[in-house]
């Protein structure tokens, strides 16, 4: 066994949680991968909900599920994540943020501190009972150290008796390494009671 990265660490987190049939968000579609992924573990019966504001990472991924057979699974919403609880009405087991800007690509379309706190006060109300929400935060450029210093508190205020919350870190890392944050809402934690201020 070794120490995963930050995305094939989502990707196990995922492949372990999510099962055939479920409703599920990648929240970041960017190139898509999660968004494959994701496709793949909820099965023909199953549904994904990506979000991105690029067309052009939308028109990519849409070619890539395209291509794998998978494009009958996933919704394609070429919209900004804060409109999650407009597009998406039922819940989900998993939603994955993959924040920061696509490598490669514009970087002035960062995702934005504000935006990404509504977006995921929105998530944690679709989330069921026992659900996965998968937080990777890339806090070396100005607009991820923003959300760093907005996400960090309010993760660590998330009702104990409602979710966990875990981070998952390389800390010996040269440069300013991505780290992922883990909210698990507890199995035992009433159906339908999801005011994610509480
Ligand atoms: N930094 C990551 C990749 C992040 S991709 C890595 O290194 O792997 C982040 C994606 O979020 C980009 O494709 C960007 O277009 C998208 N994005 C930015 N703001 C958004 C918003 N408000 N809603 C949905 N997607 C957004």
């Amino acid at each position: 066994m070794t120490l995963l990265n930050i995305v094939p660490f989502v990707h196990s987190l995922l492949h372990a949680h999510v099962r055939a049939g479920d409703s599920v968000i990648d929240a970041t579609m960017g190139n898509g991968h999660d968004t494959q992924w994701m496709a793949r573990l909820v099965g023909p019966q199953g549904r994904v909900y990506a979000f991105d504001v690029q067309q052009h990472a939308v028109d990519s991924t849409r070619k890539r599920l395209d291509q794998e057979g998978l494009l009958a699974r996933v919704t394609l919403l070429a919209q900004s994540h804060d409109d999650i609880a407009a597009s998406v009405r039922e819940p989900v087991s998993a939603i994955v943020f993959n924040l920061g800007y696509l490598p490669g690509t514009d970087k002035s379309v960062a995702t934005q501190a504000e935006t990404t706190l509504s977006a995921l006060q929105q998530s944690l109300r679709l989330l069921l009972p026992g659900g996965l929400l998968l937080v990777a935060i890339y806090w070396g450029h100005a607009a991820g150290a923003r959300e760093k210093t907005l996400l960090d508190p309010w993760f660590a205020r998330l009702s104990p008796s409602r979710y966990r919350v875990a981070r998952y870190e390389f800390l010996n890392s040269i440069k300013p390494s991505p780290y992922l944050v883990i909210v698990e809402r507890r199995s035992d934690d009433a159906p339908g009671g999801s005011d994610p201020g509480r």
